[in-house]
């Protein structure tokens, strides 16, 4: 029981920190410095945070969501980053034990993060984290139960999905006459239906949508304004990864079938 505690506080710290470095290196491809190196500061009056003040999670409570020196506003994004990669990787552990699929999933939670942070920041998500992304899944697959038919539904799926989503936005472009998905959206849709397989990427997709809508609504975004849907689609993957299994099989139920992917 201890024991346990023990490396459930581990974890939940070591998604803390990476969700910390993510959220870090992200916000400084805006400014173009470099990712690892340099020394974390206020980005208003350029003071060196202190070891205490860079603790993830605690340092920000810490200043109260302010820096010390001038009292300019922390980005709120780095705290809400480290506490939904904690809780991600906390709640990977708990669903699926010490393994393989837990680093797996963890690993995933990580991409999202990072695309989600790149596309609020920048707009752009470099094409290595698609690429990263998809060589954890094959890792994961080959080292799991029943490889070639996992990695054989994890292609259907990102075949279903990629396509499918690149047919409906190149549709959408000429009704709406813009660009309404961005090629990091596509690409996304695509790794996540390799690592879930075809019916849990639909329901991603279904799920990212009324996620988008509701956002955009409530944000008022214009027709024609940009709007970041990349994080849209990650906190539906991530719901999606927890009970996505059980809203399939729930539905089917409802017709008398069973789960075939
Ligand atoms: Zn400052």
């Amino acid at each position: 029981m201890l024991l346990a505690a023990y490396v459930s506080a581990l974890v939940f710290a070591a998604g803390a920190c990476v969700g910390s470095f993510v959220c870090c290196a992200c916000s400084r491809r805006k400014s173009g410095e470099s990712a690892i190196f340099g020394r974390s500061r206020c980005d208003s009056c350029g003071k060196t945070l202190s070891a205490a003040e860079l603790v993830p999670i605690f340092g920000y409570i810490f200043l109260r969501g302010r820096c010390r020196a001038c009292g300019a506003k922390i980005d709120p994004l780095c705290p809400v980053s480290e506490a939904s990669l904690a809780a991600g990787y906390l709640a990977a552990l708990l669903k699926f034990g010490l393994g393989a699929e837990a680093l797996a999933a963890a690993a995933l939670y990580t991409v999202l993060l990072a695309e989600s942070l790149c596309d609020v920041y920048t707009g752009e998500v470099p094409d290595w984290l698609h690429i990263f992304g998809a060589a954890v899944f094959f890792a994961a697959a080959a080292f799991g139960a029943d490889p070639v038919g996992r990695i054989l539904n994890g292609l259907l799926g990102a075949l279903l999905c990629g396509l499918g989503m690149l047919l409906i936005s190149l549709i959408a472009d000429r009704i709406m006459k813009c660009e309404t998905l961005g090629g990091a959206d596509i690409k996304l849709f695509a790794l996540l239906g390799l690592f879930f397989g075809p019916a849990k990427a639909l329901l991603t997709v279904l799920t990212a949508c009324i996620i988008g809508l509701i956002t955009a609504a409530v944000k008022k975004v214009g027709r024609r304004e940009p709007f970041a849907f990349i994080p849209c689609i990650s906190a539906a993957a991530f719901a999606v990864s927890f009970f996505g299994d059980f809203i399939i099989s729930r539905y089917l139920g409802l017709f008398g079938l069973s789960a075939a992917f």
